[in-house]
């Protein structure tokens, strides 16, 4: 049965009612609670905002059981019907588009301007796979032989467990559920604990927009280790897609192996972002402030090393520190806030631990530095200038708003030294020269480049990463692709 909820309303966004949104784990369209509880605090202020239920291996699998007994029907669902209801999904979002970023920004802390930003693109691909919904072919060839045809058809691949990070609480999840439900799998999601509410704010939104009880099931956890292994292991689970650190994600591979489990895998980053001489120096400024400061910096896409040719360097350093130094610092729900806090304090501690490796290593604080005194996780915008080589940040993600500068004198040497890491993600390239810009494009090994553009996320096109940043792709038709099985049928007409 479609519950319609109520519509939560706030005069400013600061003052949304959090609890409203922790009424238990999501399970077969109900919400159950439990002893345990998870506390999520506000980054900008310390302040606890609500406590989410604390799922045990049994709710997780219960959540399982949900969603295969909700799977025959959905499959079976005319496509059209599954597509009415994806596209009432975005329709939903769009028109709650305030209050979500609003509960984003509360729980994650970042600035509400990147939070509406967020909305627009998870609301999207609720968009892009209605449409998809009813675009999924087979094939039909005759075998070499002649002796028969080959039919192949696409079916969904069954349950998916969906496990998705604290920094982009809506998108990540429904880069995973639009996908999924549109090729036919029911889902059970287990978001982040820092960052639970958005996702049963959405798991309302979905059974307002027509989403059967059990479709999608959402359960948040304390123990994400023994819960996830759990799932994994229930042989009702065939799909496992990530979206985290590279770190988990191996460790989740070795355990889909045990039930060869089909595995996506959207991981962490380390994007080079190379400035060439001949740049647009304005464009290339505006493309760094993009490239780095989305999210105060905490994106897997986000630029994590700056190579900036010999030529141009100068005057790109003094106009990134004044674009930097331009940026309002504060809570993410104030309008005014361009750099909101980071998710935790840790986060804060292994940023300062980085820059001071750096500085140690001999690069210069050209803006910043300096944590503030004072409540929230904040860590102010930060350009280290001549970073060497060698420094931590150079190899693993900073996540947080702190650019990393170097010269290079050569087009091989900028290559070689983007390529100098075990990520693949993104990268960015500023030329004015397309035939220089396609050529570094075809030797960079990342899954995604942008040429003269800050900003690569599509829900049109597929994102992910090579190396050791995934496996798979989400967005475009590659998206839906995961969550199907080819079956072929050889047949003799
Ligand atoms: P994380 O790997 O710590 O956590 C991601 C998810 O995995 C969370 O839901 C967490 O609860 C869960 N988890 C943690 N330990 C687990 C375990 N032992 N078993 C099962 N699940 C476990 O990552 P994070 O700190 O939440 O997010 C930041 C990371 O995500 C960064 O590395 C970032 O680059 C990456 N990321 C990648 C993409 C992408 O599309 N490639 C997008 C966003 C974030």
């Amino acid at each position: 049965m479609n519950v319609i909820s109520p519509r939560p309303v706030a005069a400013h966004p600061a003052d949304l009612d959090c609890a409203q949104f922790a009424k238990g784990l999501f399970i077969g369209g109900e919400w159950r609670q439990t002893a345990a509880r998870i506390a999520v605090v506000d980054p900008s202020t310390e302040r606890v905002l609500a406590e989410v239920a604390d799922a045990s291996v049994e709710d997780a699998l219960a959540a399982v059981e949900a969603a295969e007994r909700a799977a025959p029907a959905w499959r079976a669902k005319p496509p059209r019907e599954r597509s009415e209801i994806l596209r009432r999904c975005f329709e939903l979002m769009v028109e709650r588009a305030d209050m979500l970023a609003a509960l984003i920004s509360l729980e994650n802390g970042k600035a509400l301007s990147d939070a509406k930003g967020e909305v627009a693109y998870a609301a999207e691909f609720f968009r892009w796979n209605a449409e998809e919904a009813v675009r999924i072919a087979g094939d039909l060839g005759t075998a070499p032989s002649g002796a028969n045809r080959i039919l192949v058809d696409y079916a969904p691949m069954g349950i998916a467990v969906l496990v998705t990070p604290w920094n982009f609480p809506a998108a990540m999840a429904t880069r995973k559920i639009a996908p999924a439900l549109a090729a036919g799998c029911t889902v059970v999601l287990k978001p982040a604990s820092e960052t639970p509410l958005t996702a049963y704010a959405l798991a309302d939104l979905y059974r307002e927009a027509g989403v059967p009880d059990g479709v999608v099931n959402v359960v948040t956890t304390s123990a994400p280790g023994p819960v996830t292994a759990a799932m994994l292991d229930d042989p009702r689970v065939r799909k496992l897609s990530f979206t985290g650190s590279t770190g988990v994600g191996r460790l989740l591979l070795a355990q889909a192996a045990r039930s060869v489990v089909s595995c996506a895998m959207e991981l962490g980053g380390n994007a080079p972002f190379i400035v060439f001489d001949d740049a647009d120096l304005e464009a290339a400024l505006d493309g760094a402030m993009v490239a780095k400061m989305r999210n105060a910096g905490e994106a897997c896409t986000a630029a994590n090393r700056f190579y900036v040719q010999s030529g141009i360097y100068d005057r790109f350093a003094a106009g990134l520190v004044a674009r930097m130094a331009a940026l309002r610092v504060g809570p993410g729900i104030d309008p005014a806030t361009q750099c909101g806090p980071m998710i935790t304090r840790k986060a804060v501690e292994k940023i300062g631990r980085l820059v001071a490796d750096a500085t140690d290593r001999g690069a210069s604080v050209l803006h910043g530095g300096t944590v503030p005194a004072g409540e929230g996780y904040f860590y102010p915008p930060t350009v280290l200038g001549d970073v060497s080589a060698d420094a931590m940040l150079m190899h693993e993600e900073i996540f947080g708003p702190v650019a990393a500068l170097c010269r290079f004198e050569t087009e091989d040497e900028a290559i070689r030294v983007a390529n100098d890491t075990e990520y693949g993600l993104a990268s960015y390239i500023y030329t004015r020269d397309l035939k220089r810009g396609l050529g570094v494009a075809a030797r960079i090994e990342s899954g995604m480049i942008a040429i003269n553009r800050g900003l690569v996320s599509d829900p049109a096109a597929p994102f992910g990463g090579v190396k050791q940043s995934g496996l798979g792709r989400e967005g475009g038709h590659h998206g839906v692709l995961d969550y199907l099985e080819p079956k072929y049928i050889a047949v003799s007409f």
